[in-house]
């Protein structure tokens, strides 16, 4: 195993292949205080990618009602289970580092019945039936899955909360598919880090699918090959006519009805890591607000999805999910600065993808107190500017109020 650099757990990780790097990487920060679940995400994907025979079964993208939730079921749940198993009481961080192993170091010395390159598990047909299963469940029986209460519906004794968790592939930087594929298949495209499959390399031995924590390569009986998120490459590439040949946002993000997603290409340095771009809005809400955390990344894939954590639910679980900076990142998205309330007004107010943004003062239109911290609304205008620095959308913190005329058509 080579040693590579993994920045979300602050340290270096073993990992089967050597660290190589892309120029640009794509990601994507998903705001899930704002999540309705309405899947208009996931079908705007469907409706795009996976119609055909043999894709009945296959969501790119889902969204998942957390904690019961979960396409295909207990995908998490299974893998930190196992991840405990093989080191039991030592799966911890200590401040920013992870202090446990990770699904390629944790491989090494589980006993299974052969050895892996990556620690996973292959999810039953059963597992993937149901992409939707415990939408908006707050309360279950722990550990019965499909189990309905026999003494019928009791109030509950504890807080009860649950939120959406909208996933798709995260375009890891150390894949575990892409570890775990025995035929070289999958490669991480160099000019943006889209982890793809190679139709024509695949063998359909769903070893990728073993692999990856998140459970994002899918099997196709009628080919007998895997399918994965492959990013809307041709919309990154400028390839849809209505962008005049720039980058374009993926299908799911722009269809947003939440308006919770914002995706981009950042920029990557020498050294591997994210180089400085102060002003692209996912490197400002990623590197220097830290509002948005990657999922599990205690998994060591340096998964490419980041998210604003939701704030009513237990601090220690959605620490488990999204690592040690939950706390700052809450506490920064209550009482946002400035800077920040300006870049989420970026969230979907474009197809483009945005390179960079400028923000131009407004005026002071209120302060108050948000628990017990001062907080001051301005009304600033925020500008996204395209790859080649075309202005590609401008708006404002304050929502425009329109006053409807007296008498219109439709009153009655
Ligand atoms: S999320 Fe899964 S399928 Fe996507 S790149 Fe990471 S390991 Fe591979
Ligand atoms: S379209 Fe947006 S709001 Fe609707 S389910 Fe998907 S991520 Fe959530």
């Amino acid at each position: 195993m080579a040693q590579v650099y993994n920045w979300q757990i602050h340290r270096r990780m073993e990992y089967p292949h050597a660290e190589h790097h892309p120029q640009r990487q794509f990601a994507f920060v998903f705001n899930l205080n704002r999540c309705i679940a309405c899947q208009t995400c996931t079908f705007a994907c469907k409706s795009t990618w996976t119609f055909s025979k043999g894709q009945e079964y296959m969501w790119w993208n889902n969204v998942e009602t957390k904690p019961y939730g979960g396409y295909p079921q207990f995908w998490d749940v299974k893998l930190l289970n196992m991840l405990e198993e093989t080191n039991p009481g030592g799966q911890k961080w200590n401040g920013k580092t992870f202090e446990g192993k990770t699904i390629f170091e944790a491989a090494q010395k589980h006993i299974g019945e052969e050895p892996q390159r990556v620690l996973g598990y292959l999810p039953t047909d059963e597992e993937w039936r149901f992409p939707n299963i415990y939408e908006d469940t707050a309360l279950s029986r722990k550990g019965v899955p499909d189990a309905y209460d026999k003494e019928g519906v009791k109030l509950p004794e504890h807080r009860t909360w649950f939120f959406y968790l909208a996933r798709i592939c995260n375009h890891c930087t150390y894949p575990g598919c892409l570890a775990a594929c025995p035929r070289n298949a999958i490669y991480k495209r160099p000019e943006d880090g889209v982890v793809l499959v190679d139709q024509e390399r695949c063998r359909g031995y769903r070893k990728c699918m073993e692999g990856c924590p998140y459970k994002k390569t899918m099997y196709r009986p009628t080919t007998r090959i895997m399918e994965k998120c492959i990013a809307c490459y041709p919309r990154l590439e400028g390839r849809d006519p209505e962008t005049g040949g720039r980058p374009m946002e993926t299908r799911c993000m722009v269809e947003c009805i939440g308006q919770i997603r914002l995706q981009g290409l950042v920029k990557i340095g020498k050294d591997g890591g994210w180089a400085e771009d102060r002003y692209h809005p996912i490197y400002y809400l990623v590197k220097i607000a830290k509002v948005a955390l990657p999922l599990y990344p205690q998994f060591g894939t340096e998964p490419n999805g980041y998210y604003i954590p939701p704030r009513w639910v237990p601090r220690a679980y959605l620490k488990q999910m999204f690592g040690p900076g939950v706390d700052h990142a809450i506490e920064t998205y209550m009482v946002p600065e400035r800077e920040l309330l300006a870049v989420l007004q970026l969230f979907r107010k474009t197809t483009r993808v945005i390179f960079r943004y400028e923000i131009k003062e407004g005026p002071k239109v209120f302060e108050t107190e948000i628990h017990g911290k001062p907080f001051t609304l301005y009304n600033d205008t925020v500008i996204g500017y395209d790859d080649l620095g075309t202005e590609v959308i401008r708006t404002q913190v304050e929502e425009p109020f329109h006053v409807r005329p007296n008498i219109h058509q439709n009153s009655i």
